[in-house]
């Protein structure tokens, strides 16, 4: 299992903290261009609950966030981290001095943006590729499934041939690419979410071997991410009228323990859980205890939990 701490100290020589950012974006699927509802999961936040807001200055979100931490974190470099909403949806010209001025900043040592993957023209490419020369480049896509009656449950909005694109035109420019899972979505068993686990690899090792990297930012990485319930959301409506249930701690922990089985440690694995806000949190509780879930995750993977492979 290579985790985002090993990768970090083979790039870096050291662990690197993450900071939440908000460059004020919005998302296709919220302002009318592909709906308006977003995706059925994704709070009002835009899948950046823990960002600051929009309209902050970027320099004071950052410096903010570096005292914030400063108690756990002595290190001096940090990953600049777009989160919330989709940050490739707007403008180069808005976006390419953002993004420029965060990367040069001397403790940026990654820029790391999370985004659709329709939300990958030619133009943002060829930015994301001008600011990779800089420093590293993590782009991070919202896939989720790969099975398209979830996908539609869920109003992604693309198909999954818009994400095999990204993901070639990505690693061609030297990008890493960290795809997003949902591990628990409704309606799916745990051989579903191996299948997609499955897929997201296979695109990884078919277009780095098309577009042979000698530097190993061209990785690809997963996120593993539980379904959270958030007030607020569709999906609670749902869940609320009883149409779907969601994972306890065993299910969810035995369906990563499977997962991490089947990455190979080339693939970075950025984050095997995940916090939902807790004060929209409505389920499962259990994830509310980060560190018990973390614990028990980390257990079972040491003791190589990985029944019914
Ligand atoms: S694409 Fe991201 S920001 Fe947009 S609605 Fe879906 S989860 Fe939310």
């Amino acid at each position: 299992m290579y985790t985002v701490n090993d990768y970090c100290r083979d790039l870096f020589g050291e662990k690197l903290y993450k900071i939440a950012l908000n460059g004020g974006m919005t998302c296709p699927n919220r302002d009318g261009s592909l709906g308006t509802g977003g995706c059925i999961f994704c709070s009002e936040g835009g899948s950046g609950d823990f960002a600051p807001p929009g309209d902050m200055d970027i320099d004071r979100q950052i410096d903010e966030a570096k005292k914030r931490i400063s108690g756990k974190y002595h290190g001096s470099r940090y990953i600049a981290y777009f989160q919330a909403y989709t940050n490739t949806y707007a403008p180069v010209s808005r976006l390419e001095p953002l993004f420029t001025h965060v990367i040069s900043r001397q403790d940026t040592a990654v820029l790391a943006i999370a985004t659709r993957p329709d939300c990958l023209g030619n133009d943002m490419l060829d930015l994301l590729c001008r600011l990779s020369r800089i420093k590293p480049v993590w782009v991070e896509l919202g896939l989720q499934t790969i099975h398209k009656r979830t996908s539609d449950y869920i109003r992604r909005g693309y198909e999954l041939d818009i994400y095999d694109k990204a993901v070639k035109d990505l690693i061609s420019a030297g990008i890493h690419v960290i795809t997003h899972v949902i591990l628990g979505l409704p309606g799916e068993s745990s051989d579903d979410m191996l299948e997609t686990v499955k897929y997201v690899i296979a695109q990884y090792e078919k277009h780095a071997i098309r577009f042979p990297q000698p530097n190993r930012t061209a990785a690809g990485g997963i996120k593993l991410q539980l379904l959270h319930v958030l007030e607020g959301t569709d999906l609670a409506d749902d869940y609320r009228n009883g149409l779907f249930e969601v994972l306890s701690l065993e299910e969810y922990t035995e369906i990563v323990c499977r997962c991490i089985k089947i990455i190979p440690n080339n693939t970075v694995i950025h984050r095997i859980t995940g916090d939902g806000p807790k004060r929209l949190l409505i389920a499962p509780l259990w994830s509310a205890d980060k560190k018990n879930v973390l614990n028990t995750l980390n257990k079972a993977i040491r003791n190589g939990n990985t029944q019914n492979q």
